[in-house]
């Protein structure tokens, strides 16, 4: 079993090597090696996603990222930004498939602007397709405006489109997802607007068809916006396209109001996977340490179950999250009145002791 690790920049190295820390400690054999991406590696060798990182990535069995990005790097040609190391990821490992859990620990229900009865036991996965869409479609571009109204006005342009076999793999996944939780699936589209969505909608009809025992309901995005807030705990899995899975999977993060707690994974085919933490590189707090570490400890949780087949170790990982929340430890972002505030590495250790416990 093979791990590439890049912490990239800001928290990114002080939370992944917390993560590495509860791996190390879980006494399996991996192979773990490190490189640089994004901001820090743009520093070193010119490129926020050198071909050595690359080469690594892409021999690895999983990647465990932590974060990039940093303000001093936004004056940078687009191609030079450390965010970009993430697209040359998903794009050369053909990261498709993008998870996003959405749990609230019962610890921390307070930490949510929510109700506490809307969000109590909340547990939804959405499946945001990563590599097509509006974000990759062409043409695209600035030209003068061809016809209308405004012709020969500058205008921008972006092309929305979805390929059949794209929809119908995320598709799969989805279903696969669901018969392992409340087999029931959302599938988000804007079928009374956009051709590509009703396409969308249509592919979703005849991939549920080899999924009879999984529910399938299909909800316009701008009302998924809305279920998400009013009765989140009425969704299990969501299923949905690059542009609106982007926005939603942000939403259904904040429902359990603590962004140092969520993590992701990024699959592809192979079940090779990108696995991170939802939340950025904080520059605002990078070397303080304080940044919670739980997100991507839980990342290397999901890493364990989707990439590395180690089902059990990937629970023993949640349980023992589990068990420093109801212990009362708390970095700074979840920490609340009558709890234990601690740092980045305390909060390691802690997951490390109560691994052994
Ligand atoms: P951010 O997620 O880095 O930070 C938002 C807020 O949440 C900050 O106040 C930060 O201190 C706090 N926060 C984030 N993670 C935390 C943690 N683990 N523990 C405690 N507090 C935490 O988002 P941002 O400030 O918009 O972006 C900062 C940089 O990160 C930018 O350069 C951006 O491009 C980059 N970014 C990278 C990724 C990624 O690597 N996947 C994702 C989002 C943003």
């Amino acid at each position: 079993m093979k791990i590439a690790v890049l912490p990239g920049d800001g928290i990114g190295t002080e939370i992944v090597a917390e993560a590495v820390k509860v791996l190390d400690a879980l006494g399996l054999k991996f192979e773990m090696e490190s490189a640089l991406v994004g901001g820090a590696a743009y520093d070193a060798h010119g490129h926020p996603l050198p071909e050595s990182t690359l080469k690594l990535a892409k021999e690895a069995d999983a990647i465990l990222f932590g974060a990039v990005g940093d303000w001093k790097y936004d004056k940078l040609d687009r191609p030079l930004r450390p965010e970009q190391a993430i697209l040359g990821l998903r794009k050369n490992l053909g990261l498709f498939a993008n998870f996003r859990p959405a749990i609230c620990y019962e610890q921390l229900v307070g930490a949510s602007s929510l109700k506490p009865e809307l969000i109590a036991g909340l547990d939804i996965l959405i499946i945001r397709e990563l590599t097509g869409d509006i974000y990759f479609g062409q043409p695209r571009g600035r030209r003068e405006a061809p016809d209308g109204e405004f012709k020969g006005a500058p205008e921008a342009f972006d092309t929305m489109r979805y390929s059949k076999p794209e929809i119908e793999r995320i598709a799969h996944v989805a279903f696969q997802a669901a018969r392992k939780r409340n087999k029931k699936v959302t599938s988000v589209d804007k079928a009374n607007v956009l051709e590509t969505f009703q396409f969308w909608k249509d592919t979703m009809i005849e991939v549920h068809a080899q999924y009879p025992d999984v529910e399938l309901q299909h909800m316009y995005v701008d009302n998924a916006a809305m279920q998400l807030v009013k009765a989140p705990k009425a969704f299990d899995v969501v299923v949905t396209g690059n542009m609106f899975g982007d926005i939603l999977s942000d939403e259904a993060s904040m429902l359990t109001g603590s962004i140092g707690m969520l993590p992701s994974a990024s699959l592809n085919s192979k079940n090779q996977g990108l696995y991170e933490p939802s939340h950025g590189s904080a520059p605002d707090i990078a070397g303080k340490g304080i940044a919670n570490p739980l997100a991507t400890i839980l990342s290397a949780a999901m890493m364990l179950r989707f990439s590395l087949n180690q089902e059990e170790a990937a629970q023993r990982i949640e349980a023992a999250v589990q068990k420093v929340l109801a212990q009362g430890l708390r970095t700074g972002d979840i920490w609340s009145e009558g709890t234990t505030k601690v740092g980045t590495v305390q909060m390691g250790d802690a997951v490390v002791k109560a691994l052994a416990s």
